[in-house]
């Protein structure tokens, strides 16, 4: 099986670009953080504190969640319920960055991941996976772009979609998920030795994954 680790911080577009990577490579795109999420939102709808490993442990054996793919699209199933849209939400975001830093829910989410990249030809993406999750790679690529360029893009996409919120609280959301991603103890966000770094911040999206497509082709021999 190939596996293709693409880390980064949030907002440097890796969802969409690894959508249309595995479409084009007709490989399985698993995006990872979509399973933190779903326990970020579970947690919240508990009435618990994501952040409190207190309130957070015990519920863990209670959630059961389970990804599906069809078309390429990934859904992602919390107690049978789809919960795709719901994850997305500003509150379910916080959630997912604090419980992501508990060993425990990270332990809890691993074997999940690895058993997909045995089984498919995956392109997977999150915060650990070429260090931690996949750490024997094929392909291992840390995409990011300056915090003002994914913070605009981000703000442009809200405001897209209706929502209106100021640009500075944008920068100030993603300036902080950078810093507690990348400053937790276990698993932090960070660049694994042998990953390719691709700096995106001058690039628009054709442009990046046109750059990345020849990264990985090469890499891999696949023409898809
Ligand atoms: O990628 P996304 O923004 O959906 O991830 C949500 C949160 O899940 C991130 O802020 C991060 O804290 C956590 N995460 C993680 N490890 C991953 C993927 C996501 O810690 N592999």
């Amino acid at each position: 099986m190939i596996s293709i680790a693409i880390d980064g911080p949030a907002g440097a577009g890796k969802s969409s670009i690894c959508r249309r990577l595995a479409r084009e490579l007709n490989f399985l795109h698993v995006d990872t953080g979509a399973l933190y999420r779903a326990v970020g939102l579970f947690v919240l709808r508990r009435g618990g504190d994501p952040a409190d490993p207190r309130s957070v442990l015990p519920l863990l054996p209670r959630i059961r969640l389970d990804l599906q793919f069809a078309d390429g699209e990934q859904r992602i199933l919390l107690d049978g319920e789809d919960v795709s849209e719901a994850i997305r939400s500003p509150e379910a975001s916080c959630a997912s960055s604090a419980v992501s830093a508990l060993p425990e829910v990270r332990a809890f989410l691993l074997e999940q991941q690895r058993s997909l990249a045995r089984q498919h030809n995956v392109i997977m993406d999150g915060r650990d996976i070429g260090t931690v999750v996949l750490p024997d790679a094929t392909v291992k690529i840390y995409l990011t772009a300056d915090a003002e360029v994914r913070a605009r893009r981000r703000w442009l996409e809200q405001r897209q979609k209706g929502v209106e919120e100021p640009y500075e609280q944008v920068l100030a959301a993603v300036r902080l998920r950078d810093y507690q991603d990348s400053h937790r103890e276990v698993a932090p966000m960070r660049r694994a030795p042998d990953a390719w770094l691709c700096d995106s911040s001058a690039l628009d999206f054709e442009e990046t994954v046109a750059v990345l497509l020849r990264y990985i082709r090469e890499k891999t021999g696949v023409k898809g």
